[in-house]
Parts: C-alpha cells; sequence; structure tokens
C-alpha cells in the first residue's frame, strides 16, 4: 500500500505537513483560547502563556463549565489526539539514536584501519564547531546592537510579563544550578563513560561516542579472522538501524504535522505580539547564520550549492524545526547527511552526533540577543569586554545545551550572570521561548551538517550527486511504496 503522497518529494510532503499543521494549531490555538476563556471561565495567567493546557483542565468531568463550548472541546482532543502521533513518532527516533550512532561508529572506526585519521577529523571537526558557535554568538550581538529590541520597551508590559511567567522562570534558573556547578575538568572526565551500558540506557550520546571509538578502535588491534565477522555485524546493524530511520521517515510528514499542531496551539499569541521585535531580531540573526553564513562557508570550502545542501537536508531541518530537539532529529539529520548529500559513513557517524551533542550556533546566537536585549530592557550597558564575556561564555553554555526542548533559556541563566545581568528577564521572554526554541534547532542542526560536508570534502569523502545517486541502488525518494 502506498502512503498517500509517495510521488511527491520527501521534503515538500514534510513541508506540506508542516502548513497544514500550523493552519490546524492556528485554528485550534484561537478556538480553545480567545473564543473560549470568558466561556469557561479561566482567567489564571498560566493561561496567557499555555492557553491550551491550563483549559485542558478545566474540562475534567465534574466542571461546572464541562459543556460550556463544544468548539473548546473538540480542539482540546484533536490537541491530544496531535501530542499522541508526534510523541509516538518522537519516541521512535529515541528509540534508535544510541544504536545508529554505536553501530555506525564502531563499523566505520573498525574498518578504518587508520587511527589518525580519525585524530585529523576530530580535530577539524571540534575546530570548525568552535569557531561558527563564536561566530554565531557575534552574529546575535551585532543583530541586537543595532535593531535595540529592548531599548524602548515598555515598563508596565515587563512587569506584566515576568509576573505571569515567573514561577516557571524559577524552574528554569533552579535547574541551570547544577550545571553552573561543574568545573571545566568534570565536564571533561563526564566525557568517559564508567559503565558503557548506563551511557546507553541513558542516552548519554558523548560517551556513547566514546564507547564507539573505543570498540571500534580496540577491533582494529584484533587479528583479521576475528576482526571480520565483528565488523561485518557491526555493518550489518548499522544497516538494520538506516532502514528503521527510513520507515520513520516514511511517516514523517505526518508526524511533522502533529508536532506542530500541538506546538502552535499552545502558544500564547498575545506574548509574541508584544515580544515581535526580540522575536524577530532572533530569528533575522539565525536567517542570516543559515541562509548565508553556511552558504558561504559551503562555497568557500566545499563544492555544495545552496540548492543541492538545502535540498539535501531539509528533512532534518524541518523535523529540528517542528520537534525542537536536535538529539531527537539526529537519526534523520545522519541518514540526510549520508544518503542525500553524499557524506562518507566515517565522517558522518562521528560529525553528526558530536555535533547534535556540542554544536549549537542557533542556541548560541539566540544567547546573545537574548542577552543584550534583556540588559536594553533593564538600561544595563554592555561594555565590549563585556560583550566579549558573552561570546566566550555563550560559547561554552553552547556546549553544554543538552540536545533536547527548552535547554537554551536554563543555559542563558550561566550567560547572564557572567555579565551581571538580571536573571528577572528570564522571566520576561519565556513565554515565546518555545517558538524560538523551534527556529534555533533548526539551525544548530544545519550547523551540523554544514561542518559534515566541509570535513568530509577536506578528506575527499564527499560524493558527488551522480556518485550519490549511483553508490545507492536505491535512493531515499525511490524505495518502493510502504
Ligand atoms: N532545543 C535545542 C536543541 O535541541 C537546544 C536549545 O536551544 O534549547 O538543539
Amino acid at each position: 500500500m502506498a502512503l498517500p503522497g509517495s510521488k511527491i518529494a520527501l521534503h515538500w510532503r514534510i513541508l506540506i505537513g508542516l502548513a497544514l499543521g500550523i493552519i490546524a494549531g492556528v485554528i485550534i490555538n484561537t478556538s480553545w483560547t480567545r473564543d473560549t476563556w470568558a466561556a469557561m471561565g479561566v482567567n489564571s495567567p498560566e493561561v496567557l502563556i499555555k492557553g491550551g493546557k491550563a483549559a485542558t483542565d478545566s474540562l475534567k468531568p465534574g466542571n461546572p463549565n464541562e459543556y460550556a463550548d463544544l468548539t473548546a472541546r473538540i480542539a482540546a482532543h484533536a490537541r491530544q489526539a496531535n501530542e499522541f502521533v508526534g510523541q509516538l513518532f518522537m519516541r521512535g527516533l529515541k528509540f534508535i539514536a544510541v544504536p545508529i550512532v554505536l553501530f555506525s561508529l564502531v563499523a566505520g572506526v573498525a574498518s578504518l584501519n587508520d587511527t589518525r585519521k580519525l585524530g585529523r577529523i576530530g580535530g577539524k571537526t571540534i575546530g570548525i564547531y568552535l569557531c561558527t558557535t563564536a561566530l554565531a554568538i557575534t552574529i546575535g550581538l551585532l543583530a541586537a546592537n543595532l535593531a535595540k529590541p529592548g531599548k524602548s520597551f515598555p515598563e508596565e508590559k515587563r512587569i506584566q510579563l515576568a509576573s505571569q511567567s515567573q514561577a516557571a522562570a524559577d524552574v528554569k534558573v533552579k535547574s541551570a544550578e547544577t550545571e553552573r556547578a561543574k568545573s571545566p575538568w568534570k565536564i571533561v572526565l563526564e566525557l568517559f563513560p564508567e559503565n558503557p551500558f548506563e551511557s546507553m540506557a541513558q542516552g548519554k550520546t558523548l560517551q556513547v561516542v566514546v564507547v564507539g571509538l573505543l570498540v571500534g578502535f580496540a577491533i582494529t588491534l584484533l587479528p583479521k579472522e576475528q576482526a571480520t565477522p565483528l565488523i561485518q555485524f557491526f555493518e550489518g546493524m548499522t544497516s538494520v538501524v538506516i532502514k528503521i530511520v527510513e520507515v520513520i521517515l516514511k511517516i514523517a510528514p505526518i508526524a511533522v504535522f502533529s508536532l506542530i499542531v500541538t506546538q502552535i496551539a499552545d502558544l500564547g499569541i498575545d506574548v509574541l505580539q508584544s515580544l515581535l521585535l526580540y522575536c524577530l531580531t532572533v530569528v533575522g540573526g539565525l536567517a542570516v547564520m543559515m541562509f548565508l553564513v553556511y552558504p558561504l562557508l559551503l562555497k568557500v570550502f566545499t563544492p555544495v550549492g545552496y540548492g543541492r545542501f538545502f535540498k539535501a537536508i531539509s528533512p532534518a531541518q524541518l523535523l529540528a524545526f517542528s520537534s525542537s530537539s536536535s538529539g531527537a532529529t539526529m537519526p534523520v539529520t545522519m541518514e540526510c547527511v549520508e544518503k542525500r548529500l553524499g557524506v562518507s559513513e566515517d565522517v558522518t557517524s562521528f560529525v553528526i552526533p558530536v555535533g547534535a551533542t556540542i554544536n549549537m550556533d542557533g542556541t548560541a546566537l539566540y544567547q546573545g540577543v537574548a542577552a543584550v536585549f534583556i540588559a536594553q530592557m533593564f538600561n544595563m550597558p554592555l561594555s565590549i569586554v563585556d560583550q566579549l564575556t558573552i561570546v566566550l561564555t555563550a560559547t561554552l553554555a553552547s556546549i553544554g545545551t543538552a540536545a533536547v526542548p527548552g535547554v537554551g533559556i536554563v543555559m542563558l541563566v550561566i550567560v547572564l550572570e557572567s555579565v551581571g545581568l538580571p536573571l528577572e528577564g528570564i522571566a520576561v521572554i519565556l513565554g515565546v521561548d518555545r517558538i524560538l526554541d523551534m527556529c534555533r534547532t533548526s539551525v544548530n542542526v544545519t550547523g551540523d551538517c554544514m561542518v559534515a560536508a566541509v570535513v568530509a570534502h577536506s578528506e575527499n569523502e564527499l560524493l558527488a550527486p551522480e556518485q550519490i545517486a549511483a553508490s545507492s541502488s536505491r535512493p531515499l525518494d525511490e524505495h518502493p511504496p510502504l
């Protein structure tokens, strides 16, 4: 049985899912909040930010307003059904994240037989990641200094927004405490797992990368007759996991629809309006990074053109946008980079998992804008030294940011503290964090893909488009219909 629309290219199907999801989400958001708040008697400040969640609670049996508004009930059910589908899909992605990293790394390293090459790839990858992150924050700082989104921000709005999200902001500030307590030595020490099974069970990607490198390296030290069946096993398992990713990608358009419906349904449109200039500054900076800086770097360092790059990686970008998690998107990013962009398996299996964990250009850029916005709003000028401190702390903070939704704002606490900015600012911008998280996660993933292409080309491991078509007997979009 062919899935509907299978003839249309995958990235278009995902884009259609996204567009339809936004429309459905807006319908649910409006019918569920504005039209029904009054009728349902819901007026807690939580509702202003997350209209949907609180409204669902007011529909519990026994509530006098239970049948107050049929539209609200239908909207609440539609939201819940979509949340279910979206979560199911996310579980599928998380399910394969650890196996894909482990199997493909072991297979790659074991068949490499060249440990110097591994060190070279590692050095280049981390060096480029650090440079692009520092560049991203600089763009964020420039954008915020030019647009000045916090300069004329009305004080009463600031107080209103801060009081609405104070409780939620306190939770974010609290979770930053554990991160802040970590010394750089401890962060490096934590790369090395005590128990490989625990690392895998807890999905600690960087530790799994270390396990994969170690096991792969150890296989290269074995006699050939012992190593060959092991390499075949890990290569076989990699193919199995890739098959699962391909099946998951088939349902990605529907999943993206569901993920986005839930996000938009919960969005506080009113909060968005009052922070519009701030949001536009973040989104503008992210757009410069994604559509100018990355293509420029690709043009300088690789033969990959604009169209080829975005066509190859758009499924991963769109999924990152809908899920706000570069960690969950990772299996799809790997598939796009290897099968559609033509990066070798060796480079993909190292650069993408490491990038998903430590390379967060979008998050760093966002932190730069947010810090300047808060400084402007509280009328606290930032000196050049302060701004350089932000570049340094935000680069380090973005490395420590977990690749899951909403962690960028937790790490912002550390950036604000480094230059003595008031943490109350977190509460003001929290209401629009999710929408900005969606945008910055897409940039995070795009940055990983760009670096994979640059590293692969420098190692002569980037296929030309004709070679990609020839190397895969059945390219992604031409698989037999499910
Ligand atoms: N959601 C982002 C990611 O997964 C991290 C963040 O900025 O919150 O890449």
